[in-house]
């Protein structure tokens, strides 16, 4: 499988859980958090399939696609280290969606990372919330769940809070 492939397969799965996250959370209208804008091309989907729901995105350099740039009162701004703990200060348990696209070439790091940032993001997410990531993540009391059908497995995982 080349690394095309698995871009591919990463994008296609992107798409198809936020796209499953987005109408299994309609009934909630808790903000929807994006870790990662990089380029923006998942923030600028989140923001087309998503309505009546704030989206406040999680970046510590705004480097976007002009295109597919935030207001700057919806980023915080600086490492999810320290954000997300502000964040939990700041909203609560109140997240209907948290996407997280924070990794990068190297996995093992990725992994280590998202050990690392785990407890920091479980307790944002409202009671029906789901948190869709590209990494597998390690939660405590989040339950995983199914993919969609579209979805590519291993190239995204969706946990949910009961
Ligand atoms: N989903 C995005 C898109 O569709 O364009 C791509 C996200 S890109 C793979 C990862 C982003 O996460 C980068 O912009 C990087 O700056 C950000 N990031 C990585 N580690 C971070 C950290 N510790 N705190 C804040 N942002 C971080």
């Amino acid at each position: 499988m080349s690394r095309l492939d698995v871009f591919i397969d990463r994008m296609v799965s992107q798409r198809a859980c936020i796209d499953f996250a987005v109408q299994a959370t309609s009934h909630l209208s808790g903000p929807v958090f994006e870790l990662g804008l990089g380029n923006g091309r998942t923030y600028d989907h989140i923001r087309e399939v998503v309505s009546g729901r704030d989206i406040f995105v999680f970046e510590r350099e705004v480097a976007s696609n002009p295109a597919s740039t935030p207001p700057e009162d919806r980023v915080l701004l600086g490492d999810v280290r320290e954000t997300l703990p502000a964040a939990l200060a700041r909203f609560g348990a109140t997240a209907s969606i948290i996407h997280a696209d924070l990794g990068g070439h190297n996995l093992e790091r990725n992994d280590q990372f998202a050990r690392a940032i785990s407890p920091a993001i479980e307790p944002l997410l409202a009671v029906g919330g789901l948190m869709v990531s590209s990494d597998c993540m390690y939660f405590e009391a989040l339950t995983e769940i199914e993919i969609p059908e579209n979805a590519v497995a291993g190239r995204c995982f969706i946990y949910r809070k009961d």
